[in-house]
Protein backbone atom coordinates (compact mmCIF):
# COMPACT_ATOMS: atom_id res chain seq x y z
CA UNK A 1 0.00 0.00 0.00
CA UNK A 2 1.47 3.65 -1.13
CA UNK A 3 1.82 5.81 2.15
CA UNK A 4 3.20 8.44 0.64
CA UNK A 5 3.61 10.64 -2.54
CA UNK A 6 6.92 12.66 -3.74
CA UNK A 7 5.95 15.47 -6.24
CA UNK A 8 8.05 18.35 -7.62
CA UNK A 9 7.49 21.87 -7.21
CA UNK A 10 6.86 22.57 -10.75
CA UNK A 11 4.20 20.04 -11.02
CA UNK A 12 2.36 20.86 -7.75
CA UNK A 13 2.37 24.72 -9.34
CA UNK A 14 0.73 23.05 -13.11
CA UNK A 15 -1.60 21.39 -11.22
CA UNK A 16 -2.87 24.64 -9.50
CA UNK A 17 -2.55 26.79 -12.55
CA UNK A 18 -5.32 24.12 -13.89
CA UNK A 19 -7.39 24.75 -10.70
CA UNK A 20 -7.46 28.49 -11.58
CA UNK A 21 -7.90 27.98 -15.16
CA UNK A 22 -10.73 25.43 -15.54
CA UNK A 23 -12.66 27.03 -12.90
CA UNK A 24 -15.75 26.95 -11.98
CA UNK A 25 -15.36 23.21 -13.62
CA UNK A 26 -13.17 20.32 -12.30
CA UNK A 27 -9.84 19.60 -13.79
CA UNK A 28 -8.30 16.32 -13.94
CA UNK A 29 -4.99 14.09 -15.22
CA UNK A 30 -2.68 11.99 -14.65
CA UNK A 31 0.46 11.43 -12.50
CA UNK A 32 3.33 10.02 -14.21
CA UNK A 33 6.16 8.29 -12.34
CA UNK A 34 7.94 4.97 -10.53
CA UNK A 35 6.58 3.19 -7.44
CA UNK A 36 9.39 2.34 -4.60
CA UNK A 37 7.75 -0.10 -1.92
CA UNK A 38 4.94 2.60 -0.01
CA UNK A 39 6.18 5.22 -1.90
CA UNK A 40 4.82 6.78 -5.78
CA UNK A 41 7.09 9.36 -6.88
CA UNK A 42 6.01 11.42 -9.55
CA UNK A 43 8.00 12.51 -12.28
CA UNK A 44 5.41 14.32 -14.35
CA UNK A 45 1.65 15.54 -13.77
CA UNK A 46 -0.20 15.51 -17.23
CA UNK A 47 -3.02 17.63 -17.75
CA UNK A 48 -6.02 15.66 -19.35
CA UNK A 49 -9.59 16.26 -20.50
CA UNK A 50 -12.21 16.19 -18.17
CA UNK A 51 -14.76 15.10 -20.72
CA UNK A 52 -17.50 15.66 -18.19
CA UNK A 53 -16.87 19.04 -17.25
CA UNK A 54 -19.17 19.53 -13.97
CA UNK A 55 -18.58 21.58 -11.02
CA UNK A 56 -18.71 18.36 -8.92
CA UNK A 57 -17.09 15.75 -10.69
CA UNK A 58 -14.80 14.46 -13.59
CA UNK A 59 -13.86 11.60 -15.84
CA UNK A 60 -10.38 11.60 -17.49
CA UNK A 61 -10.94 11.69 -21.45
CA UNK A 62 -10.37 7.56 -22.26
CA UNK A 63 -8.13 7.93 -25.39
CA UNK A 64 -5.96 10.51 -23.77
CA UNK A 65 -5.24 8.54 -20.74
CA UNK A 66 -4.66 5.32 -22.37
CA UNK A 67 -2.26 7.43 -24.00
CA UNK A 68 -0.38 8.61 -21.15
CA UNK A 69 -0.84 5.01 -19.98
CA UNK A 70 1.07 3.77 -23.22
CA UNK A 71 3.91 6.92 -23.22
CA UNK A 72 4.59 5.95 -19.49
CA UNK A 73 4.83 2.58 -20.16
CA UNK A 74 7.42 2.87 -23.15
CA UNK A 75 9.92 4.70 -20.87
CA UNK A 76 9.47 1.90 -17.83
CA UNK A 77 7.19 4.07 -15.96
CA UNK A 78 3.62 3.96 -14.96
CA UNK A 79 1.02 5.99 -14.16
CA UNK A 80 1.41 6.17 -10.35
CA UNK A 81 -2.00 8.07 -9.93
CA UNK A 82 -4.66 10.66 -10.92
CA UNK A 83 -5.18 14.06 -10.14
CA UNK A 84 -8.21 16.57 -9.51
CA UNK A 85 -9.45 19.98 -8.41
CA UNK A 86 -12.17 20.60 -6.24
CA UNK A 87 -12.14 24.89 -6.99
CA UNK A 88 -14.72 25.56 -4.32
CA UNK A 89 -14.24 22.82 -1.73
CA UNK A 90 -11.85 21.24 0.38
CA UNK A 91 -9.53 18.54 -0.71
CA UNK A 92 -11.46 15.67 0.36
CA UNK A 93 -12.80 13.12 -1.41
CA UNK A 94 -16.57 13.54 -2.63
CA UNK A 95 -19.39 10.49 -2.22
CA UNK A 96 -18.91 10.59 -6.01
CA UNK A 97 -15.01 10.18 -5.69
CA UNK A 98 -15.02 7.73 -2.95
CA UNK A 99 -17.13 5.24 -4.90
CA UNK A 100 -14.96 5.96 -8.20
CA UNK A 101 -11.83 5.32 -6.10
CA UNK A 102 -12.91 1.89 -4.82
CA UNK A 103 -12.90 0.51 -8.62
CA UNK A 104 -9.17 2.88 -9.47
CA UNK A 105 -6.97 1.74 -6.62
CA UNK A 106 -4.03 4.32 -7.71
CA UNK A 107 -3.68 7.25 -5.74
CA UNK A 108 -5.61 10.07 -5.89
CA UNK A 109 -4.51 13.58 -5.70
CA UNK A 110 -6.91 16.18 -5.08
CA UNK A 111 -6.24 19.81 -5.48
CA UNK A 112 -8.40 21.82 -3.49
CA UNK A 113 -9.46 25.39 -2.29
CA UNK A 114 -7.43 24.66 0.81
CA UNK A 115 -4.94 22.83 -0.82
CA UNK A 116 -4.05 19.27 -1.83
CA UNK A 117 -4.31 16.07 -0.40
CA UNK A 118 -3.64 12.75 -1.56
CA UNK A 119 -5.60 9.38 -0.66
CA UNK A 120 -5.91 5.59 -1.95
CA UNK A 121 -8.58 3.11 -1.35
CA UNK A 122 -7.64 0.15 0.97
CA UNK A 123 -11.04 -1.25 2.57
CA UNK A 124 -11.86 2.72 2.76
CA UNK A 125 -10.18 5.76 2.04
CA UNK A 126 -6.87 5.89 3.63
CA UNK A 127 -5.00 9.37 3.71
CA UNK A 128 -1.24 9.29 1.88
CA UNK A 129 1.38 11.93 3.04
CA UNK A 130 2.14 14.41 0.29
CA UNK A 131 6.14 15.31 0.02
CA UNK A 132 6.94 18.26 -1.87
CA UNK A 133 10.66 18.02 -3.33
ZN1 LIG B 1 -13.53 15.07 -6.36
Amino acid sequence: MITEIRILRCDIELIQAELEANKPYEACGVLIGTVNGSTALVEKAQPVTNVKRTRRSFELDPKEHYNAWNEAEKSGKEVVGIYHTHPVSSAVPSLWDRETMENAPSVWLIAGADGMRAYVWENGVRAVKVIEC
